[in-house]
């Protein structure tokens, strides 16, 4: 899909707002992965597609919905608050899975984007809570730079992120393999990504053309 990945990053190919036919055709390809942010066309896709893609849940997600996506979601890429974490551990756990998750950073300068300073998710790791969760899987950070074309900053806050992820990974999760995902790159500035750490990038636009909402 994407020719210049280095190796041991993955492509997570978002195809919300696309039909499901481009999905197919990306997965005849051999692309598992898929991004959808929003649960009822994830649901309408799920129920049209192959059962082996993984579903990656991107979006903001509100804990109302948890409870339709627990069924199959892969992973959750953003969360950012302990409420939300408990309550797809709660819904993962009946549905006997386990999900994984990874924790949303907000770092850039744009104040609508959802995410946890870097501050603030130093402190749910510190409080603990999360380690009683037996059905969630912490994987690793996900972030979205500033949308700018400032590629020193997008770079700027990227390393951000990904010196925090060393932090984290030190601090809380050394002994733990599944800790290992940097989840940052999106069309614009991918190539960035792939030169900050990151191990999974998220294409939209790139590979399936401009949504039309
Ligand atoms: C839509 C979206 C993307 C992909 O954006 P493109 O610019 O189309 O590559 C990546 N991450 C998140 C969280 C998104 O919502």
């Amino acid at each position: 899909m994407l020719d210049d990945l280095p190796q041991g990053v993955r492509l997570v190919a978002v195809s919300k707002f696309h039909p499901s036919e481009y999905i197919r055709a990306a997965y005849e390809e051999g692309q598992r992965i898929f991004g959808e942010s929003h649960e009822q066309e994830l649901r309408r896709k799920v129920e049209e597609l192959p059962k082996d893609i993984e579903w990656h849940f991107i979006g903001h997600l509100q804990t109302n919905k948890v409870k339709y996506i627990a069924p199959y979601i892969s992973m959750v890429e953003a969360v950012d608050s302990m409420k939300l974490l408990s309550e797809i551990n709660r819904q993962a756990q009946r549905n006997n899975r386990t999900i994984k998750v990874l924790l949303e950073l907000h770092i850039a300068e744009e104040e609508t984007k959802y995410g946890l300073s870097v501050d603030d998710c130093r402190e749910l790791l510190a409080a603990g809570e999360w380690k009683t969760l037996e059905n969630v899987r912490i994987c690793g950070l996900m972030m979205m730079a500033s949308y700018t074309d400032d590629a020193e900053q997008i770079r700027r806050e990227m390393m951000t992120a990904s010196d925090f992820f060393d932090e984290v990974k030190r601090d809380y999760f050394a002994d733990d393999d599944s800790f290992c995902e940097r989840s940052w790159g999106m069309s614009h500035d991918y190539p960035i990504a792939c030169e900050c750490n990151s191990t999974m990038v998220r294409v939209g636009s790139k590979i399936f053309g401009e949504r039309v909402y």
